[in-house]
C-alpha cells in the first residue's frame, strides 16, 4: 500500500486542534467559546486536481484517503445538498463483512477494521459499537445458505458462526422463536458486526479532509461534465465552472444522471428504500437482528429508539421518502418474530435513493472516457464499507488503475460476465 501521509503533517495546514477529555475540559471552563468550525465552507477555486462529486460517505472517504495515503490534497468535494445529507445520513448503519464471495469479503472486511480504528484514526467519535449482529434463518433453504456463507467466511478469514435457535434467544431475549410461520432455525452470526453513527462517520472525514486543505462545497449542484478529446476538462456547477484534472463520480442513487452527462452509461437502477424509528423505550436488544424471509431489520439506538428497516420499492424512483404501505408491510413482516414490536409506537420514517447492480456489489471502475472514475453501485448495503471503499477508491484515482481491492469491481464485469453475486448472501443487503 501507499506510503501513509499524516493529516496533522502535511505542509500549509493549520495543526489539528484535537478533540480530548482535556479540550472538553477546557472548553466547558469558558462556555465553549473556543471551538473552531470543523470544516470551512470555501469559495469554489477555478481548478482542482481531483474534483469529487458527492459528499456523502463514500466520496468524503475518497478525499480522506486521497490525501492521507496518496498525499493529494488539491482536492474538491461538490455537493449539491449538504455534507452527508444521502443516504449516509439516511441509513440503518448496519456493519458487517460477512459476504460470500471472495472480492467483498476482502473490501468489507477492510473496511471493518478500518472502522474498529477510525475514531482514534480521525479524531472524531464515530461511535463505532460492534455489538454483535445475527441473519436469522426461517426457512431451510436460508440454513443452507448461512452455513454455506460460515464456511466461506471461514476460508476468507472473516470469523463468523452458525449458531443455533437457543443460542439466539440468548442473545436476543425479545426474539419469539417458535413463530408459527417462520421458526428461527438458526443464525449466523458475526460477534464483530454492529453499528456506528451515521453522521459522525460522515462528520469526521469531513473535517479530517478540510484540515488537509481540501474544499467541501456545499449546496453546489454538478449539472454539466464538459470532456475534450475523450478526457474531462472540468464540471458545470450551479457555483460556476470548475476545471479539473481527475473527476470522480461518488454520487449513489444519482450516478446514472451523471453519467450521463459525461457521456456513458451505468447498469444502476436507482429505487427508494425506506427506514423507521420508534419512540425511544429502555435498552432491550443489544445486538444488530436481520430477518431477511420475512423481510425486515432491527437494532436499539443509542437513545432508545427501535431502529427498523425493510426492502426497497419494487419500482424505480427518485423519492426521497418514506411511505405508509412499506411501514405497514416492515412491521408486518417483523410481528411474528418480534411480538413486542406491535406495542411501540412510530416516531418517524424516510426514505434515501440506493444505487442498485444487477449482481448486487458496488462498482468502483475507471470508465470510457479517460479521466472519469466511478464509485457506485452499494445499493442497500454501503454504509458499512465507506472506509475500506474510500480507501480503494483512492489508490484507483491516484494511479489511474485499480488496486487488489477494487480490481474486480470494474464495470466491465457486466459485458465479461463475471458477477460477484451477493444477491443470495445479502437478501436484504444492509
Ligand atoms: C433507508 C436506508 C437504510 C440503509 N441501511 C444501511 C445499513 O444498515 N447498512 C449499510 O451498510 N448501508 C445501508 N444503506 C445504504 C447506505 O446508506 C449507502 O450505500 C451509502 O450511504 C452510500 O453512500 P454514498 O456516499 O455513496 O452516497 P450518499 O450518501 O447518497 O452521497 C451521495 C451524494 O451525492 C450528492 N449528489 C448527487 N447528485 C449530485 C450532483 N449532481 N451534484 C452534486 N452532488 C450530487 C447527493 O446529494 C449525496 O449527498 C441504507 C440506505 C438507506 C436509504
Amino acid at each position: 500500500m501507499s506510503s501513509a501521509v499524516n493529516s496533522a503533517s502535511l505542509p500549509g495546514q493549520t495543526p489539528k486542534r484535537r478533540y480530548s477529555v482535556f479540550a472538553i475540559a477546557r472548553e466547558a471552563l469558558r462556555f465553549h467559546t473556543g471551538w473552531g468550525r470543523a470544516w470551512t465552507s470555501p469559495e469554489p477555486k477555478p481548478r482542482y486536481k481531483v474534483v469529487i462529486v458527492g459528499a456523502g460517505g463514500h466520496g468524503l472517504a475518497t478525499a480522506y484517503y486521497l490525501g492521507r495515503n496518496h498525499g493529494i490534497t488539491d482536492v474538491a468535494i461538490l455537493e449539491k445538498g449538504w455534507l452527508g445529507g444521502g443516504n449516509t445520513g439516511r441509513n440503518t448503519t448496519i456493519i458487517r463483512s460477512n459476504y460470500l464471495q471472495d472480492p467483498s469479503a476482502a473490501i468489507y472486511d477492510k473496511a471493518l477494521k478500518l472502522y474498529e480504528n477510525l475514531s482514534q484514526d480521525l479524531n472524531y467519535n464515530v461511535m463505532f459499537s460492534p455489538r454483535g449482529l445475527l441473519m436469522l434463518a426461517q426457512t431451510e433453504h436460508e440454513v443452507r445458505g448461512y452455513k454455506r456463507t460460515v464456511h466461506a467466511n471461514h476460508l476468507q478469514g472473516v470469523a463468523t458462526e452458525w449458531i443455533t435457535p437457543e443460542r439466539v434467544k440468548e442473545l436476543v431475549p425479545i426474539i419469539n422463536i417458535d413463530g408459527p410461520r417462520y421458526p428461527v432455525l438458526g443464525a449466523l452470526y458475526q460477534a464483530r458486526g454492529g453499528t456506528a453513527r451515521h453522521d459522525a462517520v460522515a462528520w469526521g472525514y469531513a473535517r479530517a479532509c478540510a484540515e488537509m486543505g481540501m474544499h467541501i462545497i456545499q449546496n453546489c449542484e454538478v449539472n454539466g461534465i464538459r470532456t475534450e478529446g475523450g478526457r474531462v476538462t472540468g464540471v458545470s456547477t450551479t457555483r460556476g465552472e470548475i476545471g479539473c484534472e481527475k473527476l470522480t463520480l461518488v454520487a449513489a442513487g444519482h450516478s446514472s444522471v451523471l453519467a450521463e452527462m459525461a457521456g456513458f452509461r451505468l447498469p444502476i437502477e436507482s429505487l427508494a428504500l425506506q427506514a423507521l424509528v420508534s419512540e425511544p423505550i429502555k435498552p432491550c436488544m443489544d445486538v444488530v437482528v436481520m430477518a431477511n424471509t420475512v423481510h425486515g431489520y432491527l437494532s436499539q439506538s443509542d437513545k432508545g429508539e427501535m431502529v427498523i428497516g425493510g426492502g426497497t420499492d419494487g419500482f424505480n424512483n427518485y423519492t426521497q421518502r418514506g411511505s405508509w404501505q412499506h411501514v405497514e408491510e416492515t412491521v408486518r413482516a417483523l410481528v411474528e418474530t418480534f411480538p413486542m414490536i406491535s406495542r411501540l409506537k412510530m416516531l418517524r420514517q424516510w426514505g434515501g435513493i440506493v444505487d442498485m447492480t444487477g449482481d448486487r456489489s458496488p462498482i468502483l471502475s475507471t470508465t470510457p472516457v479517460g479521466n472519469i472514475f466511478v464509485n457506485c453501485g452499494w445499493g442497500t448495503g454501503g454504509f458499512k464499507a465507506i472506509p475500506g471503499s474510500g480507501w480503494a477508491m483512492a489508490e484507483l484515482v491516484a494511479n489511474g488503475a485499480p488496486g487488489p481491492l477494487a480490481a474486480d469491481f470494474g464495470m466491465n464485469r457486466f459485458r465479461e460476465g463475471r458477477f460477484i453475486d451477493e444477491s443470495v448472501a445479502a437478501g436484504v443487503a444492509h
